[in-house]
């Protein structure tokens, strides 16, 4: 399967169109951006780490029988998936506080939340991502009370899954977000599951090695990302 038209440049991945209309080829680039878009860099083997470390965790889901739009790898930093109707809606999960939670309710960072919570933010990088609920996504248009249901199942699954599968390699999911769309009248998990889009933990010394590395300059960025890959069983090359 070929790239044809480049359909949207994100921040991180270009998505193109195939010559199947229901499918995509997303291209993971090795941009790597932090405050909605302001600061953006390069970092090398970025593209290709998250490629993998996407795939295996898609491969993972779909196992535990949540269904993903994760059709195959094409190359080191390209992946085939359904062509989705993206809800403009990034759903984050939380079994720590970090990040956004702390900042607007002045925890500690760290502190364990029982049972984990579950937001949503509006998918707009002008307006800073800011937060929404149901209600809001409902009068909007933006997905039914129904699609709302099951994104929110789906989001708990999904960390049900995912905290065994760090855990067994000595690491804490602290939080992660997900996109989730539409696919012939389906709601099936979209974008992707990396270290850009989630924190990670070390379960003993707690060293951060996920993308606040990047966000607050703690240097070796991608060297986080590998280690993770590496203790989780993410064949790198
Ligand atoms: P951003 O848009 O936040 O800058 P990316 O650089 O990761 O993010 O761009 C990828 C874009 O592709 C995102 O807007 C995402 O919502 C969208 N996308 C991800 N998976 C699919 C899919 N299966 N079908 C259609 N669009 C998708
Ligand atoms: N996140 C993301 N994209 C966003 C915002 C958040 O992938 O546009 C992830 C982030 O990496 C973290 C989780 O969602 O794992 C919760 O982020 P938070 O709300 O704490 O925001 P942040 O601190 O990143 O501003």
């Amino acid at each position: 399967m070929q790239r044809q038209k480049l359909l949207y440049k994100g921040k991180a991945k270009s998505v193109y169109e195939t010559e199947d209309n229901d499918l995509l080829i997303l291209h993971f680039r090795d941009d790597t951006s932090a405050l909605d878009g302001k600061r953006i860099e390069q970092l090398a083997r970025k593209g290709v780490v998250n490629n993998r470390f996407n795939a295996f965790i898609m491969q993972k889901l779909a196992d535990a029988g949540i269904e993903t739009h994760f059709e195959e790898q094409l190359s080191d930093d390209e992946v085939l998936v359904k062509r989705l109707e993206m809800i403009p809606v990034e759903c984050v999960v939380r079994n720590f506080a970090a990040g956004s939670l702390v900042r607007r309710l002045g925890l500690e960072e760290g502190q364990e939340l029982t049972p984990p919570t579950y937001e949503l933010f509006y998918k707009d990088d002008g307006l800073g991502d800011p937060m929404v609920n149901e209600s809001i996504s409902i009068s909007l248009g933006w997905a039914t009370d129904a699609q709302l249901a099951k994104m929110k199942e789906l989001s708990h699954q999904v960390n049900q899954v995912l905290t065994a599968l760090f855990d067994a390699g000595d690491l804490i999911l602290v939080d992660f977000k997900l996109e989730f769309g539409v696919f012939h009248d389906r709601i099936v998990l979209g974008d992707e599951f990396s270290p850009d889009g989630c924190r990670i933990w070390d379960k003993v010394t707690k060293k951060k090695l996920d993308k606040d590395r990047f966000r607050q300059s703690l240097g070796d960025v991608i060297e986080g990302y590998e280690e993770v890959a590496k203790r989780i069983g993410v064949p790198l090359s």
